[in-house]
């Protein structure tokens, strides 16, 4: 390929094999998707029908000056005015900032003072950024009433638009019942959460080469905890709850076929248990429910989670601060695939104004 094609990021040649694949899931778009339901019955509001031009990343992370003491963070995370310039040239209206909560190995979570010094940071780049900026308070899933206190004080009084948590903590999942006052907070004030997974995972033991808690444990976290939400019925048990997953969800748009297989046989104790058994429907029922970002630079997966989870739960990320890969990028991912133009809107911008409630183009 030229030197040409290959600075353009989603690459000419890239763009046939998608356009080949398109070709076919258009068709098995109108076959197999669900319709846009929910944007179509609320065509007033922004985001509604697909008719909004505004660009909105929902996947930034933007740190206070104060949060340079821990070396080795990429510059990114404090370079607001950088962030904006790539806003410009990617035509991004809005990035949405959550704090990723990346601890020291083996520490866990950060403290409330930490998380509250974030959002309190948070809230005020918010005020002043003129639209450009959104954000979703940070918590700890599991840290109980301060921590529940606060991200109902930030939600109330700082202009938050959702919440973001790890998709683990020190190994604690998100079935966890000691994150369900969360869930209800967030159906009760109607806010999504994030689902991001935290710096060290599980088995980081094994994956310290080649960034590989990065590349791999991390995606596999979200994988395991979103997985978990359904299999213990926390999905079922709060069918309103918004969950938007990082990085297109990790593997679960690959995998609902073969939980709705271990379902299917659940009763066959020769493969092993299947406890509890709660659920009134298949697995497959409830990824649905689940809204992914985009972020991974692979088309073809955002075209599975488009299949998987339907068109009006999918939104642009970038996770851009700190990934240092222009932002124009992971936007052009979005603007090469073949979709209906109505679809390509909600992705890129419909859908996550209408999840945050952004009445009108930032
Ligand atoms: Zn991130």
């Amino acid at each position: 390929m030229s030197k040409k094609e290959k600075n353009e990021g989603t690459t000419r040649r890239d763009f046939m094999k998608i356009a080949a694949i398109g070709g076919a899931f258009l068709g098995l778009q109108s076959a197999v998707l669900p319709r846009s339901s929910e944007a179509d019955a609320s065509g007033k509001q922004m985001g509604g029908g697909g008719q909004l031009d505004t660009i909105i990343d929902f996947h930034a992370h933007v740190y206070p000056p104060s949060f340079k003491a821990v070396p080795n963070r990429p510059p990114s995370l404090f370079d607001v005015e950088r962030l904006f310039a790539q806003q410009k040239e990617a035509d991004v209206n809005t990035s949405v900032i959550s704090y990723p909560m990346f601890g020291a190995p083996g520490k866990g979570a950060p403290p409330l003072d930490e998380l509250k010094e974030w959002n309190d940071f948070a809230a005020e780049l918010t005020a002043k950024s003129k639209g450009r900026i959104v954000a979703l308070v940070c918590t700890n899933a599991f840290g109980g009433t301060p921590f529940i206190k606060e991200v109902e004080r930030a939600l109330r009084e700082g202009g938050f638009k959702g919440i973001t948590v790890n998709s683990s903590v020190k190994g604690e999942y998100l079935d966890s019942p000691k994150a369900f006052p969360l869930y209800e907070l967030a159906c009760e004030l109607d806010v999504p959460i994030f689902v991001h997974p935290p710096g060290e995972t599980p088995g980081a033991e094994k994956m310290r080469e080649f960034r590989l808690v990065e590349m791999l444990g991390r995606p596999f976290d979200t994988t395991l905890s979103l997985a978990r939400l359904i299999l213990f019925g926390v999905l079922e048990r709060y069918p309103n709850l918004k969950l938007v997953a990082a990085h297109m969800g990790g593997a679960l748009p690959m995998l609902p076929g073969r939980l709705d297989f271990g379902y299917a046989l659940r009763k066959d104790m020769t493969f092993g248990p299947w406890e509890p058994d709660v659920l009134s429907k298949p697995p497959s029922h409830y990824i649905s429910q689940i809204y992914v970002d985009t972020m991974g630079f692979h088309p073809a997966g955002v075209l599975c989670a488009l299949a998987t989870v339907g068109m009006d739960h999918v939104v642009l990320g970038s996770d851009h601060p700190p990934v240092n890969i222009p932002l124009k990028r992971s936007v052009d991912v979005i603007r090469n695939l073949p979709l209906a133009e109505q679809d390509r809107k909600k992705i890129l911008g419909g859908n996550a104004a209408r999840l945050l409630k952004l009445q009108k183009p930032a």
